[in-house]
């Protein structure tokens, strides 16, 4: 998802081996108060909309749809201003009633199956070397919408040679659907886990299962062990630092190699209410938890996202 080396990117919260975050105790870190009122280190970095306006014109020429404004994603004027964008297929209504996300639901619309060009198309004059595709869930798709993942994957790579990130929904466990996906190649496999399992139902709605997700992570990698597989986790819905240690260990087991962890910011107000801002101390030390325990690369910061900076995360740039 990113142009070039030129763009005017803030050092992202990476964690590896040479860079270690600044290491924090959690308890000696006071959280802000929940509520409508951000702590200070989200209110500094969200900047308001608009400003973006290559991007977002070609984004808008080309009639395609990009999780950046569907989800109302903190970052979009940072990542447009630097010609990058995450985007979205199969629609832009969801079948899924997850109590996080802004994407609107009701009823689907039909692919459009010029779609996998257009976003090559973006991609190409967008100059991405890494192109992230991600998706609202499609259940009531055969396949779940995995051949046109799989279609927009090798058009992208037909244009642009980029490496192809997909950011994809657990297609309820289709059978072949993981395949299809698979079948494309894609560099990087992302599916999020979102939360903990205690939660799960609550955040991602009765349809999502905690196992799935492993499941899928687990079988992605068995598929092609040469595709990295990635995940993230929204800190702040009411997770304990015990629980989150767990998935973590259970991501691990899954031969999960990248993570990402960010606040959860409630995007509307009939989503899920804040219940914590993690101050971005505990974040690092989150960060450098997570990579003593194995992950290649690690995220972790307020503002962080599954497709921020996706490139970086890709051990500069190179899918190794
Ligand atoms: S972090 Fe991802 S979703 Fe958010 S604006 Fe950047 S590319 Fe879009």
């Amino acid at each position: 998802m990113s142009a070039d080396d030129s763009r005017p990117f803030a050092p992202l919260p990476i964690v590896d081996g040479a860079t270690p975050a600044t290491a924090a105790s959690c308890a000696t870190v006071p959280a802000a108060a929940p509520g409508r009122r951000l702590p200070p280190w989200l209110r500094q970095n969200l900047a308001p909309g608009g400003g973006h306006g290559e991007t977002a014109g070609l984004i808008a020429e080309l009639g395609l749809e990009t999780v950046c404004s569907s989800a109302k994603c903190p970052n979009r004027l940072e990542c447009w201003s630097a010609r990058t964008a995450t985007f979205m297929i199969l629609g832009n209504v969801c079948t899924r009633p997850c109590g996080f996300c802004s994407v609107p639901r009701g009823k689907t619309e039909a692919l459009e199956a010029d779609e996998p060009e257009r976003v090559a198309e973006a991609a190409r004059r967008l100059g991405l070397a890494h192109v992230v595709i991600t998706s609202v869930t499609r259940d009531d798709l055969p396949d779940g919408g995995a051949e046109h993942f799989r279609r927009t994957v090798e058009a992208v790579r037909a244009a642009t040679g980029a490496a192809v990130e997909v950011l994809v929904p657990d297609f309820l466990g289709k059978d072949g659907a993981l395949e299809r996906v698979m079948a494309s190649r894609p560099e990087v496999f992302n599916h999020n886990t979102e939360t903990v399992p205690r939660l799960y139902r609550e955040v991602r709605g009765r349809k999502s299962r905690y196992a799935w997700t492993l499941g899928l992570l687990r079988e992605a990698k068995r598929l092609d062990p040469a595709t990295r597989t990635k995940s993230g986790l929204m800190l702040g819905l009411g997770e304990t630092r015990d629980e989150l240690l767990d998935v973590l260990a259970d991501l691990l087991g899954a031969g999960v190699d990248f993570l990402t962890l960010g606040q959860y910011l409630q995007p509307t107000l009939d989503s899920l209410p804040v219940t914590r801002y993690v101050p971005p101390e505990e974040f690092d030390e989150l960060g450098t938890l997570a990579r003593r325990m194995g992950f290649r690369r690690v995220a972790s910061g307020p503002l962080v996202r599954s497709s921020y900076h996706a490139r970086e995360m890709t051990e500069d740039g190179r899918v190794a």
